[in-house]
């Protein structure tokens, strides 16, 4: 064998101390002990966009690769449970659907559990009711009914069939993580970039400089700038995509109100006129925000609408935040990887944000560069992030673009805007069939298109024919004991708030 060993990076500088770099922080300080000096830069001064306070269930994956105990995760970040969100308004007006996390009934030899229930919903008069598809999906049930606990183990048990994720103050859990990190040997550094450095002859950024004449050098350097990737976009130049033509909301309010009523284990987006409003539960506050198109709604009138829903007194003045949806055409350039809002933005509507910052972590650790930063680890990194951010916002135009509504200027240019081909092929497939086929590697489940697919656009024209090879009233004997398996263990779980209470409530008495 000839050529030299590859030299291995030994200083990562992380720029942005949001989530997303408290984030990188955590994850990448296992790195220490393989001696790579991790430092953190942030700006007390610019301080963090303060918003992104809903999770899905991947966050598990994050947390337990960091070894974080769930209920002093939770404690720590005055978190509730979260089973799923439930859409108000959105296929038309009057109506209301969850996407809940978990499973529909138990797929039954190889045909989804959907097909069963469509074709046995068809047959409703003679076969009795068989009830909303909801009814088949525990974590569904239980969010309805305001409980939780959390999975069984035991696989074959319906109970492991619940999936959940959390709501919670994301202040908080950057707080948490940052603990971590500096326990672990990362350096935090407080100050506020004014300058980036680079390499003559590669072009790579070699140091960020501070307002307060400090050069910080690395070899890796991670863009957690917020919005205005500094490193990325701003001295590296990389492009920023707009998908702006299918995601029209641009601009968001966000205030927390006192808590109102029972604490409820789902999100609540509610569609409006122009966009739609988050109701977001916390142990000691809830989180409210409005997100909608400035270009068909202006900010007075969306404050208005948003402090009109509120369940609880305003805690808070109304802040205002803009944003074009879109991504980076590339997320890794040269030594730089950008993660959060300064890689790329899609809005909240299915709470993706944390979820992209994970998976970027995650594939940075696997395609890890060595100090040649050569191309084929880049490449593949952008190749993978890239298709991640299309998948995800093809889910999220799909809430936009399956509907009825025609009551506002918004609701017309979303119902009848051209959207991605590979958007348009899978809702011809729902439409036909009632098919649904994952990404490969694709974020959110069949039962999450289902669920979404099922509660915006009208009945399918047909079903899988296959399920005509099952027994009509065996079908229907199965489903009865789905449903009331279901129901009756939903009942047995304890609600919401006793569960917080016995586990993980958090001591708000003795709070910062
Ligand atoms: P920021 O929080 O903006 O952090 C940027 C960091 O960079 C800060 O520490 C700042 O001080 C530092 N910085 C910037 N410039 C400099 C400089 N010159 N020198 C030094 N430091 C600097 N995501 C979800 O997953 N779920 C949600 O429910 C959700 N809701 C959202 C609602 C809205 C309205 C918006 C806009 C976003 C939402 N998000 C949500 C996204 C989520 O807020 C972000 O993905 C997450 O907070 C990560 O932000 P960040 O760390 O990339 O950026």
């Amino acid at each position: 064998m000839t050529g030299s060993a590859p030299q291995p990076v030994r200083k990562v500088v992380i720029v942005g101390g949001g989530t997303a770099g408290w984030m990188a922080a955590a994850a990448l300080s296992r790195l220490t002990a393989a001696g790579v000096a991790i430092t953190l830069v942030e700006s007390d001064e610019i301080g963090t966009i303060g918003v992104g306070e809903a999770t899905i269930p991947s966050l598990h994956d994050f947390n337990r690769m960091l070894g974080i105990d769930e209920d002093e995760f939770v404690r720590a970040t005055r978190a509730t449970f979260k089973l799923g969100i439930e859409f108000v308004d959105w296929g038309r007006r009057g109506d209301r659907y969850l996407h809940p996390f978990g499973t529909y009934g138990r797929d039954v030899q190889g045909l989804k559990f959907h097909q069963l229930w469509l074709r046995q919903a068809r047959l409703a008069g003679a076969m009795g009711d068989v009830g909303r598809l909801d009814e088949y999906c525990l974590s569904a049930v239980a969010a309805h009914a305001g409980r939780f606990t959390r999975p069984s183990a035991d696989p074959a048990a319906v109970l492991a069939s619940l999936g959940y994720a959390f709501h919670f103050d994301a202040g908080l859990y950057a707080r948490f993580l940052r603990n971590m990190s500096e326990e672990a040997g990362v350096t935090r550094i407080e100050g506020k970039v004014v300058a980036v450095d680079r390499d003559a002859v590669t072009g790579h950024i070699a140091a960020v400089a501070l307002a307060d004449g400090r050069r910080i050098e690395g070899e890796l350097f991670v863009d957690c700038s917020g919005f205005r990737a500094l490193l990325l976009g701003e001295a590296l130049g990389v492009r920023f995509t707009s998908w702006q033509h299918w995601l029209p909301c641009d601009s968001a309010l966000a205030v927390p109100s006192a808590s109102g009523g029972a604490l409820l284990p789902y999100t609540r987006a509610t569609a409006g006129r122009a966009g739609w409003r988050w109701r977001i539960p916390l142990q000691h506050r809830t989180g409210n925000g409005h997100v909608y198109a400035s270009a068909f709604c202006s900010d007075a009138a969306a404050e208005d609408d948003l402090l009109q829903g509120l369940d609880g007194a305003a805690l808070a003045e109304v802040r205002k935040l803009r944003f074009v949806a879109g991504v980076r055409e590339r997320l890794w350039e040269g030594n730089c990887v950008a993660l959060g809002l300064a890689g790329g933005f899609l809005e909240p509507l299915e709470s993706t944000s944390i979820h992209l910052i994970q998976s970027g972590i995650a594939r940075l650790l696997s395609l890890f560069p060595d100090a040649s930063f050569a191309g084929p680890e880049r490449d593949e990194y952008n190749r993978l992030l890239g298709l991640e951010y299309q998948q995800v916002r093809d889910f999220i135009i799909l809430h936009y673009h399956a509907t009825t509504r025609n009551d506002s200027a918004f609701w017309d240019h979303c119902r009848t805007m051209q959207i991605p081909a590979s958007l348009a092929s899978k809702i011809d497939l729902w439409r036909s069939k009632a098919r649904v086929i994952r990404d490969q590697g694709g974020l959110f489940t069949e039962d999450s298109w289902i669920a979404v697919l099922a509660g915006q656009e009208a009945p399918p024209a047909s079903y899988d024919p296959l399920v005509d090879t099952l027994s009509i009233e065996e079908s229907a004997r199965f489903m009865r004991h789905m449903r009331d398996l279901i129901g009756k263990t939903a009942a047995a779980m304890p609600r919401h708030e006793d569960f917080i209470a016995r586990h993980c409530r958090a001591d708000l008495a003795n709070a910062a």
